[in-house]
């Protein structure tokens, strides 16, 4: 089968190949790739700014696909079934985290497209209990980056706690989706984006944002909470600077540049910081049946597999409204 695949950890872009089609072992199951959504993580993987990526590996965690053969012990799932396959590729079980509800955090979880291969590509082969049913009424291109961008922004959404006036810094996929989600709930949206990025400016505002300004600029009112999406650590002050006494700041992103050093009076008066990891099962099911009452509609620009790379590089130099998606 064509996929596209990092060969050597850090090189910056992928390599098309032609590898042998997967075998699903007694609980996995293999799917046609229908479409396939590129993530910032995925960036991060392929730029080496993630530590232990499996290499070769083929990128790719917001999967779409078709089942098309299970293992023996798989009864979840049959042949024929439209299912989404997200980050979270497995996790053990066993352990503290785990036996929790937290097994975002299980310290032996495997990733899609970090540890597993992943979704640039024709089929991909995932655990079968760790892939869910694609809600009705989105088609797969619309669908894939509720699988990412929408499960781990929900998670940093929730995060976030319940206030009514939420930040949201960086307006790519997992803000346009968490905007929505936020405005369905009746709270405003504060949309910071680049200096500069006026495009971004106006997407925020057509979703119906609030207001929506460069990441420099004061809010009109302080926030009760803000999201971090972008990875840039210059942000975590700046938006603690324009939260109020006891607001949240969540940091979303796996991947961030450094923190520099702040007086502490921004985060004085029972301010928090916190980051969110990974997804758990959990935060799929409570998401995906939201995205459908909500509805969200999601903002794609297709691509084909073959043209991976120049995905990546539109999201790397912010080229993008919305969400990448690879259609092989
Ligand atoms: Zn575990
Ligand atoms: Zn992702």
């Amino acid at each position: 089968m064509r996929a596209m695949a990092l060969t050597q950890a850090g090189r910056g872009r992928l390599d098309a190949v032609n590898i042998d089609v997967p075998e699903p072992q007694a609980d996995e199951m293999r799917v046609k790739v229908l479409a396939c959504g590129v993530c910032r993580t995925d960036l991060h993987v392929v730029d080496g700014e993630l530590s232990d990526p499996a290499v070769p590996i083929v990128p790719g965690h917001e999967i779409v696909g078709r089942v098309d053969a299970v293992g023996r012990d798989v009864t979840a799932h049959e042949p024929g079934d439209r299912v989404g396959i997200p980050w979270l590729g497995w996790s053990c079980g066993r352990c503290e985290f785990c036996r929790a509800d937290r097994e975002n955090l299980c310290r032996q979880a495997r990733y899609t497209g970090y540890q597993i291969n992943g979704g640039y590509a024709e089929y991909a082969v995932a655990h079968a209990s760790f892939c869910f049913p694609i809600p009705e009424g989105y088609d797969d291109v619309h669908a894939a980056p509720l699988l990412c961008a929408g499960l781990i922004g929900y998670r940093a959404y929730r995060m976030a706690g319940p206030g009514a006036r939420i930040g949201i810094y960086g307006f790519g996929a997992a803000a346009h989706i968490i905007a929505q989600v936020a405005l369905h709930q009746d709270r405003e949206v504060y949309a910071f984006v680049s200096p500069g990025d006026d495009r971004a400016i106006a997407f925020a505002r057509e979703l119906g944002a609030a207001w929506a300004g460069y990441s420099t600029t004061a809010p009109p009112h302080s926030l009760d909470a803000a999201i971090i999406f972008a990875p840039v650590g210059a942000l975590v002050p700046e938006a603690l600077s324009r939260i109020s006494p006891g607001g949240i700041v969540v940091c979303a992103g796996i991947h961030m540049s450094d923190i520099p050093s702040f007086p502490y009076r921004l985060l004085w008066e029972e301010r928090t910081v916190r980051s969110v990891a990974n997804l758990t099962r959990r935060d799929a099911r409570e998401f995906l049946a939201l995205a459908k009452e909500v509805p969200i509609r999601t903002y794609v620009r297709p691509y084909s597999l073959d043209d991976a790379n120049n995905a990546l590089s539109d999201l790397r130099g912010g080229r993008l409204s919305g969400a990448a998606v690879l259609v092989p």
